[in-house]
């Protein structure tokens, strides 16, 4: 729905699953909320029904839309606690506004992940919601299974890992080794887009283990 050559250079990408509601993976930085909106309209879903935000970390490109869609749609936000206080103390520095020279309001997260694994489920579809730190503590990674694939939404898998977002390079080693372990078919990115065969999803994720010297 949203992303670097989608919508704004400056958003991560932005996700939809349909399950009849719809639940939004990610937000973009933004100023792009109103293309995000027009392009889930033009593939004939309705915005009112997004029912979910799940938020893969504290990023502003990846945060940055929440407080309009929430006014206009009222989903319920989901963020892993870790990675809640930085928006709901509107920190300019761990959401990274600062560096996108813009602010980020105080907003309200309406659930907070827990525990290692937290699973979803809208009908008969789970969604797991793994605890994936790394690039920020409280960085989640999303998978389903469908039509005999496993889908993974592995936002900032390629980092960076920086001292200022709170990154941990042994947590990120421990991440990206049960991520590899998940074996999925497909890996939707956070900037660089979709990797479509299983092994183009291995290598994806081990050749930012070998550059952060984890792999
Ligand atoms: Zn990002
Ligand atoms: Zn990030």
């Amino acid at each position: 729905m949203g992303g670097p050559e989608v919508t704004d250079g400056r958003d991560g990408c932005a996700y939809l699953i349909n399950l009849g509601e719809l639940i939004l993976i990610d937000t973009g930085a933004g100023w792009s909320v109103d293309k995000i909106i027009s392009n889930i309209n033009k593939l004939g879903f309705d915005p009112k029904i997004i029912s979910k935000i799940l938020l893969t970390h504290c990023h502003i490109d990846h945060i940055g839309g929440v407080p309009e869609i929430k006014k206009k749609f009222a989903p319920e936000i989901y963020i892993h606690k870790l990675d809640a206080p930085p928006l709901e103390n509107g920190d300019q520095i761990l959401t990274a506004a600062t560096w996108y020279q813009t602010a980020f309001p105080p907003t309200p997260i309406d659930v907070k992940f827990n525990s290692p694994e937290e699973i979803l489920s809208i009908g008969s579809q789970k969604i797991v919601c793994l605890h994936t730190p790394g690039h920020t503590p409280g960085s989640i990674s999303i998978y389903l299974d469908k039509d005999g694939k496993r889908i993974l939404f592995g936002q900032d898998l390629h980092g960076p890992l920086l001292e200022e977002f709170g990154s941990n390079i042994e947590d990120y080693g421990r991440s990206t080794k049960r991520l590899l372990d998940l074996n999925a078919d497909i890996l939707c990115e956070g900037h660089f887009g979709i990797c479509k065969t299983k092994k183009d999803v291995r290598n994806y994720i081990l050749s930012y283990r070998r550059q952060y010297g984890v792999g």
